[in-house]
């Protein structure tokens, strides 16, 4: 079975402003120096395209504070 499209992407708080997930997918997640990460405004339209990248940095983010909601 595959997974359902992803609906939504967040930061928790306690980034620590290390910038892998800005490394993997750089269309979605920006982070200002020293400044906690954020998702970009138009990041919704590359959550299909970039399904695997933004997994990738949830799964590596060293304080695992992206999350992913998909559809049900
Ligand atoms: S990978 Fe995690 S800790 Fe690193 S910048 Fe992104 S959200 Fe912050």
């Amino acid at each position: 079975m595959t997974d359902t499209p992803i609906k939504k992407v967040w930061i928790e708080e306690g980034c620590i402003s290390c910038k892998l997930c800005e490394d993997i997918a750089p269309q979605v997640f920006e982070v200002p120096d020293d400044e906690d990460c954020f998702i970009k405004p138009d990041a919704a339209v590359h959550f299909q395209p970039l399904d695997e990248d933004i997994v990738q940095a949830a799964d590596d983010c060293p304080v695992e504070v992206i999350l992913v909601e998909r559809d049900d």
